[in-house]
């Protein structure tokens, strides 16, 4: 679960395929809404309510962000090998087929489609880039 300050950091944890809500409600409404989830805020208020299922992030910078959670709770950054979880909305993808040249997933929740653009590949080469500054490839 991220909160609102942490709304990047949700996209490229969805894009590597780990289930994240998104959460711009007040702390209350996090703290209710949490259940098993790990916490990912900005705010030290908020994460001291929160109790040991959170991570209080330190930084602004993305990279450090993802550097942060690599080494507190040793998520790996990685890409799937294929899409699994939309970046909209958190929800499963499905396999649509090949359009042209171009593999084609969709999101089931709210349709978004997907393919491994370029953008993708600036994703990766982000999460490369931290992994060696952290030592691990
Ligand atoms: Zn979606």
């Amino acid at each position: 679960m991220c909160d609102a300050m942490l709304g990047r950091l949700a996209r490229y944890l969805r894009i590597m395929g780990y289930s994240t809500k998104y959460s711009v409600e007040e702390d209350e409404k996090i703290l209710e809404g949490l259940g098993d989830c790990i916490l990912l805020t900005r705010d030290k208020g908020l994460c001291s309510k929160a109790g040991p299922n959170c991570v209080y992030i330190s930084s602004g910078d993305l990279k450090e962000q993802l550097a942060q959670l690599r080494l507190e709770i040793g998520l790996p950054l990685r890409l799937p090998e294929r899409p699994l979880r939309c970046s909209v909305c958190n929800g499963p993808l499905e396999y649509v087929g090949k359009v042209g040249d171009r593999e084609l997933w969709r999101c089931k929740v709210c349709g978004q489609p997907y393919w491994m653009g370029s953008h993708i590949k600036r994703i990766k080469r982000t999460l490369e880039e931290v992994n060696k500054t952290l030592g691990f490839t």
